[in-house]
């Protein structure tokens, strides 16, 4: 009767969260594997050497729209309140990104009002018919000039590849604004966890039905455990042995230091879209609020070979990730989620609500399929 009833592959949010609600939620027995030493995937945070919380993978912000993932994850940790701001090194100023009223002012020394702008970005942008690639997103918008200072070599240096050869979805990520809002995102809630992302995950594992395994591939004991089903939130075409070739992720080398001084940059990101290889410099105690006399940052190295962090959105690995999507589909008590596994940029709350409805499609499945079904009872009778 020692058997799991889950096997989940990865100890990152989408993993997380569905071995939570699955012990805490369904009475299932969980094991949590993850190759990596710790857990939290990519949103694991620790203290440095000098005592400052960092970020290993770099800088994680959390925001959503979402009443249900906030709601969710608040069952976990308290939030400190932050709002993210982010200044672009641009023709030797800092001026803030996304592109706003002091952007433009700041850089051509003007004092245009928003209505100005608004005139301004009218004569300049470049109307598309169908808007389908990142550069059109931006220059239908601002025009090629904004488009070359700010998007252009940036994204260049993030994706080694040119803007127009990139979906539309990577840049809209960065809206433009004719007003003077400076922060880098608008969602409702805005905040990060009170005592870090790893105390969070800490909290959501720390279950009587939940073990976890760390240092440990999923395949070394997938023989040698007996469990029923298996959530995956790797990288798909890992799972399938890269069957179809490889899907491309993109990875980024990160290199911490601490400084001797309470503040090193006027904001938490600093973006370099035109000098230097990185991209962006992130100096995490805006982030964590914390005080101490150091400060510790991050800069950002765009690579092409390395832990896989970044699906990259373009229609021909969208083709390639369909094929891989398919087997999936067709492997039986196997569930894909998360960034990886289903090849989406997604954000921390994106995967948070997709484990969730995951899981509810699996608790849900119970009531259509209650038997013969692999791994749909989910209401603890199985014991
Ligand atoms: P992951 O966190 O990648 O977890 C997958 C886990 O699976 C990993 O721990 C891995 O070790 C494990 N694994 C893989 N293969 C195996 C195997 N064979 N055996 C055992 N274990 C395995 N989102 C935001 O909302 N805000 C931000 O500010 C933000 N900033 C980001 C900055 C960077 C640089 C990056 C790369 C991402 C950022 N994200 C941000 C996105 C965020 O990291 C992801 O949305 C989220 O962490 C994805 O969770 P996941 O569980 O899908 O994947
Ligand atoms: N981007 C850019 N210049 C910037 C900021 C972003 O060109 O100053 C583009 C770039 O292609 C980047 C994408 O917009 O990869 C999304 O930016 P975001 O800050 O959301 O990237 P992430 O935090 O996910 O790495």
């Amino acid at each position: 009767m020692n058997v799991f009833d889950y096997l989940v592959v990865g100890a990152g949010f989408a993993g997380s969260v569905l071995a939570e609600r699955l012990a805490a939620d369904a009475g299932k027995r969980v094991l949590v594997v993850d190759k990596r030493a710790h857990i939290g995937g990519n949103a694991f945070d620790e203290y440095d050497d000098a005592g400052l919380l960092i970020h290993r993978y770099g800088p994680h912000i959390f925001h959503t729209n979402s009443k249900e993932v906030f709601n969710y994850l608040s069952r976990f940790t308290e939030w400190r309140p932050y709002e993210h701001r982010v200044l672009g090194s641009v023709d030797g100023q800092l001026v803030p990104i996304p592109i706003n009223l002091d952007t433009v002012n700041q850089l051509y020394g003007l004092r245009l009002t928003s209505f100005e702008l608004e005139a301004f970005f009218a004569s300049v942008a470049e109307p598309k018919e169908r808007v389908l690639t990142s550069e059109d997103v931006v220059v239908s918008k601002v025009g090629r000039e904004l488009f070359d200072k700010f998007f252009r070599g940036y994204t260049r240096k993030q994706w080694d590849l040119d803007p127009s050869e990139l979906d539309a979805s990577v840049t809209a990520r960065v809206p433009t604004r004719t007003n003077r809002d400076d922060r880098y995102f608008t969602d409702t809630y805005q905040a990060m966890p009170a005592r870090g992302y790893t105390r969070l995950f800490e909290k959501m594992l720390a279950h009587p039905n939940i073990k976890v395994m760390l240092n440990t591939d999923y395949r070394e004991v997938q023989g040698l455990i007996p469990y029923r089903d298996l959530i995956y939130t790797g990288p798909i075409d890992a799972f399938f042995d890269y069957r179809f070739g490889r899907l491309p992720y993109r990875s980024l080398e990160f290199r911490h230091e601490t400084h001797q001084q309470t503040s090193y940059q006027p904001t938490g990101t600093v973006n370099y879209p035109n000098e230097h290889l990185y991209t962006r410099i992130t100096e995490f105690k805006y982030l964590t609020g914390q005080e101490h006399p150091k400060t510790s940052i991050v800069y950002e190295y765009p690579r092409a070979e390395g832990d896989p962090y970044y699906p990259i959105p373009r229609p021909e690995n969208a083709e390639l990730y369909r094929r891989y999507k398919a087997l999936a589909e067709a492997e039986e008590g196997v569930h894909f989620v998360g960034r990886l596994a289903t090849y989406r940029y997604y954000n921390m709350d994106q995967v948070v609500a997709q484990a969730l409805t995951t899981y509810a499609k699996l608790s849900g499945a119970k009531v259509t399929k209650p038997s013969g079904a692999r791994g749909l009872a989910l209401s603890g009778e199985s014991g």
